[in-house]
């Protein structure tokens, strides 16, 4: 039985490609330096996957920035603002994805990869666009796998994926394209064909829901791609959901195997076995690719041995659900997890094991060593005091409709609140302040016990009340306390609270150079003790103004940790909202007033296909009300979000009640408010004024023409004033001089 893995972490056990990648960056070490680090890490992976006993190596999966870059390269899509290239040569290729300073030529776009927390860069194609064949880099890597004596499969991102996450310029239609990117495809494919036997088409598009123009062209364009590969073979490999009524486009592809994610998608295996060609083999993506939890082998075997008697071993292959580089590479590496919780993880390399395991077990019926010692891991689990709370069970079965939403309406509410005596057009900020390297050290030499509690503790109060007075100064509303405590503001609850754990080296890569570490969520969660209120309580002794507390919301903390999957992630949430609930009725009571709680990523965990998003925007909205409305009409609940793409959730945000809103928009210079011409929204609303992506300082002239047209959009006893997002990656200086900016902004047009 074939195994193999649809890719794997380029990053590094130890974030080798991330120094290597910064140091270049720098001008530290030379190209030359870099490559050899790149292909060191190739051949350490595919060793790793050689020896797990896999049947093939991936090839094509490595990338210095991103894989769908790398495909643009390849295609040739290169924007016109880059020049006319006759080849991408490594300082272009880092050019257009990280821009150039130099000529005052701005990235490529970047954008979340389906539900994950990967980011792509997305393809710009104009009418200029001329796609040939523009880099070789798939093609010399699989040649230098087959040099080694490695057994190459290589990755491409399919065209019709490519083409429904490109984007047209000025409303260019990219499909019209194709025809000639099908041409560089079969040109790809047909070198390829003489260094393997398989090809991987990655077309995870197919679980979404297809354009007219995608449905249209997949069977021609299949076709075209089959006859290009001669003697080698297509896999059509689609992931992260089910194919519904797509599966007949991808059953008669014509492509010599198709696989499917069984893990996030496992329903449609009777249809397609009944339906499977003869000439086609079946890839059964077994084991998740996304999280970090061992297989349950019994489980696993109970889908799989059905399908290996009806396919045998010629026509059943087993793999990763999709590539592995949204899990950490090696849990070798974590030597200070506690044990019992260590047995129940698989990062990347293990997973490589996990797969062969499988297969040798799928062949036999009965049990092996490998089998019964799975099954105690995942029972140790199952039955683990650690995992499981009765009183968080319970709690969370007795959530009444009450709790679901405040006392009274925002109109009523907004009476409560006047006793707060904001002015018009209120100002305040998101939350954080620089993060200074004083901050930073300070925070390190704790951590490693060169200063104690009462000294850190010491150095934080003495922050926070320089930020909070600054504020005073300043002329602002609504005053934080500059979140100096936290490292993270997922990470800093995470410690706080049970039911989480960390890694030392769990990182995956959310883009480019930047990794990520997620908390693992491994059980029911409750919170020992208060979490902020300290902080928050000396940050309002200080000022007679109103201080603001901060908290991140349910969904947020879900999205960016690994979550446990023996239950519903709607449970999960609904845990961390009960904690969150009781952080937000501690804080009333120690006097704080206005309290945010923000959800940066509520649209990240949106489902990859359109129609299951309403049940989960229903849940996370249910969540964020659950963890926010047990405090009295008189308090005011604020809520943050980092992005603009409102059109199609508009209703569910307003849905979350909270009594301000604040959110991105300056870049687009408040075209997001174009959403509020149709919909009404309910409630107050900060529209972001000042870009806190860039360094530059916004003017006084330019802050007042985009509150202007916030105006118009929305009554002015709503609206309120504050900049993009967190102050955290600025520094003071042009901190200083943009509030300065925006409180004047502000009264002037409060004079107005
Ligand atoms: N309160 C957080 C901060 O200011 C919000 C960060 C975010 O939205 N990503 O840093
Ligand atoms: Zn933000």
């Amino acid at each position: 039985m074939e195994t193999h893995i649809l890719g794997f972490p380029r990053i590094g056990a130890r974030r080798e490609l991330k120094r290597a990648l910064e140091s270049y960056w720098k001008g530290k070490s030379s190209e030359l330096e870099l490559q050899q680090t790149a292909a060191q890490l190739r051949k350490t992976h595919w060793q790793i996957q050689q020896s797990a006993g896999l049947s093939f190596v991936s090839t094509g999966d490595f990338s210095y920035y991103d894989q769908m870059l790398d495909m643009s390269a390849a295609l040739g899509v290169i924007p016109e603002r880059f020049g006319q290239a006759e080849e991408i040569d490594l300082a272009t290729y880092f050019k257009l994805a990280r821009g150039d300073a130099q000529a005052n030529v701005p990235a490529m776009e970047m954008t979340k990869w389906f539900n994950t927390n990967y980011h792509y860069i997305v393809p710009e194609i104009s009418p200029m666009t001329s796609p040939r064949l523009l880099s070789r880099k798939i093609i010399e890597e699989t040649a230098e796998a087959v040099e080694l004596g490695f057994t190459p499969k290589p990755v491409l991102i399919g065209p019709i994926t490519y083409l429904e996450l490109s984007k047209g310029r000025n409303g260019f239609n990219c499909w019209e394209k194709l025809p000639e990117l099908v041409a560089v495809y079969t040109d790809l494919i047909k070198e390829l064909s003489a260094l393997c036997e398989w090809i991987q088409l990655d077309e995870p598009i197919l679980c979404r829901e297809l354009s007219a123009q995608a449905a249209a062209n997949f069977t021609p364009v299949y076709a075209r791609l089959n006859a290009a590969a001669n003697s080698s073979k297509l896999l059509l490999t689609t992931y992260f959901d089910t194919l519904d009524d797509n599966l007949d486009l991808a059953l008669n592809s014509g492509c010599g195997g198709l696989h499917l994610d069984l893990v996030r998608g496992n329903k449609q295996l009777e249809s397609l076995l009944a339906k499977l060609p003869e000439s086609m083999i079946f890839s059964a993506g077994i084991v998740e690719g996304r999280n970090i939890w061992k297989t349950d082998y019994t489980a696993a075997l109970s889908r799989l041995r059905p399908l290996y008697a009806a396919l045998g071993s010629e026509r059943l292959w087993l793999g990763s659900s999709c590539s592995l580089l949204h899990a950490p590479v090696d849990l070798t590496n974590e030597t200070d997890l506690d044990p019992e919780i260590r047995s129940w993880l698989a990062f990347a390399v293990q997973k490589c094991t996990e797969i062969t395991d499988l297969a040798t077990a799928t062949t036999v019926n009965g049990d092996n060593p490998v089998i019964i010692k799975n099954r105690e891991a995942i029972t140790s689990r199952r039955k683990s005091t650690r995992v499981n709370n009765p009183e968080v069970q319970q709690r969370l079965g007795s959530i009444t409709p009450e709790m679901l939403k405040r006392a009274s309406p925002y109109p009523e509410r907004k009476t409560a609140q006047s006793w707060l005596k904001l002015p018009l057009l209120p100002t305040t900020t998101i939350g954080s302040f620089p993060q200074t390297g004083e901050i930073r050290r300070n925070r390190l030499a704790y951590k490693k016990g060169e200063i104690n509690t009462e000294e850190y503790t010491g150095f934080l109060k003495d922050e926070i009340k320089h930020v909070v007075t600054l504020q005073e100064e300043l002329g602002l509303d609504v005053l934080v306390h500059g979140e100096s405590e936290r490292n993270d503001m997922v990470e800093y609850f995470g410690q706080q609270l049970s039911g989480f754990c960390f890694t030392a080296n769990g990182w995956v890569q959310s883009y480019g150079s930047r990794c990520v570490k997620p908390p693992v969520i491994f059980g029911d969660i409750s919170r020992p003790q208060a979490m902020t209120v300290e902080w928050i309580k000396y940050a309002q002794s200080v000022t007679d103004k109103p201080l603001k507390g901060m908290l991140t919301g349910p969904v947020t903390i879900l999205c960016w940790s690994f979550v446990r999957d023996d239950i519903t992630r709607k449970e999960v949430s609904s845990q961390i909202a009960l904690a969150i609930r009781d952080e937000v009725q501690d804080l009333e009571k120690a006097g704080i007033h206005i309290i945010q709680i923000d959800e940066a990523a509520l649209s990240e965990g949106m489902p990859v296909k359109q129609r299951d998003r309403t049940s989960y925007l229903e849940w996370a909205v249910e969540s964020f009300r659950l963890a926010t409305t047990g405090v009295a009409d008189s308090t005011q609940i604020h809520t943050h979000m980092c992005y603009s793409e409102f059109n199609d959730i508009i209703e569910s945000i307003a849905d979350m009640d909270a009594d301000v809103i604040s959110i991105e928009s300056s870049r687009s210079r408040m075209e997001l408010l174009n959403c509020f011409k149709d919909f009404k929204y309910p409630n107050e609303i900060g529209p972001g004024v000042w870009d806190i992506h860039s360094p530059r300082v916004p003017s006084v002239d330019e802050i007042v023409e985009l509150l202007e047209k916030a105006c118009t959009y929305i009554p002015k006893e709503r609206l309120w004033v504050n900049p993009d997002c967190g102050l955290k990656t600025r520094d003071w200086e042009e901190t200083i001089a943009s509030i300065k900016n925006m409180v004047e902004a502000a009264q002037i047009m409060r004079n107005k």
